[in-house]
């Protein structure tokens, strides 16, 4: 089989403008509004333009500047859209670089010699391919996207081969500038290549962004931004099972505001939801990053602290409690300040579910309020302690 460049060139073309479709597409599906998604689109179709004006027959001086100027201006909306994406501001002088790259290129270089141009060509697809790439990785604190270190590879490798080519050329191996080379064809493969597989990636990579997205939204209490139930049966459960394999214990406190009801009453809802917030931030201070901290519904919250034996769960929870009581303490309309009742469960050294722990929990919970609230109470040992129900409906 014999494969000649312009047949390369067309496959690109057609290819490009089939990646600027299927980014509109995705984000008309997506109702996003995202301007990433149109800075690709607008790229992969420029990039297509400039291919199909290569191709023409017997093209012009002028109309394969144009060609080499949409191919440039392409990669460089790519490069524009992707540091939108990644939430990433370019420096200042970016803008300025690019515009002056591309007037450069129509005031003098597209007259130049063909090494000239090739090289110059080279570089700027080079840099801005490379600089995709930058952009593309890993940050601290964000989650591993598999599709993020395949799309930052595709463009790694693109950019390097340009820099290669352009680097060839400079050193004086004008071969590597030829149309119907060998080396043409194999940088004109690669090149279509990346055109089909760069823009999926990009698409993989905002897929798998918004999953995540939505699945943490899923496992997150709107007004605390604590854990949500889901979130605290599914990492309760593993905490405990981790736990318990190093032969260590968790202590549960389940907490719940005392006469919430009548705080909402007398105050109205928004003030009950400032409490609320107020108390979630008390509980993440108190917590290590090991614990969990969750809403587990209304007014009920649980800590789940992780088995390390230097802190007594009870210090914590006296903590929680006078803290909560000194926030409240100054809010504007409030008689007396808030306080709140607790139960303690301890897994001990029982290979226990995360929902018996908190029935447990749970059942001294409600010891302490019919014990006149505003205090802790412990569940017995959970060994062998009888429980008949698993996590109570939440309130509210
Ligand atoms: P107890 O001391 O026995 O716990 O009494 P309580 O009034 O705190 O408990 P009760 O179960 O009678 O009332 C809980 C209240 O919590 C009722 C509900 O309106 C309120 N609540 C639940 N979720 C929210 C919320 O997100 N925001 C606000 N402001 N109130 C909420
Ligand atoms: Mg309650
Ligand atoms: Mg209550």
């Amino acid at each position: 089989m014999h494969i000649d460049v312009i047949t390369l060139f067309y496959m690109t073309c057609g290819v490009s403008f089939v990646a600027a479709l299927h980014t509109l597409w995705e984000r008309r599906l997506k109702g996003s509004n995202g301007s990433e998604f149109l800075w690709w689109a607008s790229g992969y179709a420029v990039i297509g333009l400039g291919c199909f004006l290569r191709i023409q027959p017997l093209p012009s001086a002028v109309s394969l500047a144009l060609a080499n100027l949409g191919v440039m201006l392409g990669y460089a909306f790519i490069f524009i859209g992707i540091a939108r994406f990644m939430a990433v501001k370019l420096p200042n002088w970016c803008g300025p670089l690019l515009a002056a790259s591309l007037v450069i290129w129509l005031g003098w270089i597209w007259k130049a010699d063909i090494d000239i141009r090739t090289a110059y060509g080279s570089i700027i697809v080079a840099a801005l391919s490379l600089g995709a790439a930058s952009l593309l990785r890993e940050r601290p604190g964000q989650p591993p996207y598999p599709s993020q270190q395949l799309a930052k590879t595709l463009f790694a490798i693109h950019g390097s081969i340009y820099a290669f080519r352009a680097l060839a050329v400079v050193l004086g191996s004008s071969t590597l500038a030829q149309f119907n080379g060998v080396v043409m064809i194999a940088i004109m493969v690669e090149g279509l290549l990346w055109a089909a597989t760069g823009p999926a990636a990009l698409l993989t990579l905002v897929r798998e962004r918004s999953e995540h997205r939505l699945f943490s939204a899923s496992e997150t209490d709107f007004l605390t931004g604590l854990d949500n139930r889901r979130a605290f049966s599914r990492r309760g459960q593993s905490l405990l099972d981790d736990t318990a394999e190093r032969g260590a214990c968790c202590n549960l406190l389940v907490f719940d505001l005392d006469h919430f009801k009548s705080i909402n009453d007398r105050n109205g809802h928004q003030t009950g939801d400032e409490v609320l917030k107020i108390f979630a931030r008390i509980l993440q201070s108190e917590a290590q990053p090991q614990d969990i901290v969750a809403r587990l519904g209304g007014e009920e919250f649980a800590l789940l602290l992780a088995g390390d034996q230097t802190r007594r769960p009870e210090t914590v929870a006296a903590a929680v409690s006078t803290r909560l009581r000194e926030a409240t303490l100054a809010f504007p309309g409030f008689a007396e300040p808030v306080t709140v009742s607790a139960g303690l469960a301890s897994s001990g050294d029982c290979d226990v579910g995360l929902d018996r722990l908190v029935a447990l929990a749970d059942a001294a919970l409600y010891r302490a309020k019919f014990n006149g609230r505003n205090r802790l109470e412990r569940a017995e040992p959970v060994c062998g302690a009888p429980v008949t129900s698993g996590l109570r409906p939440a309130v509210a």
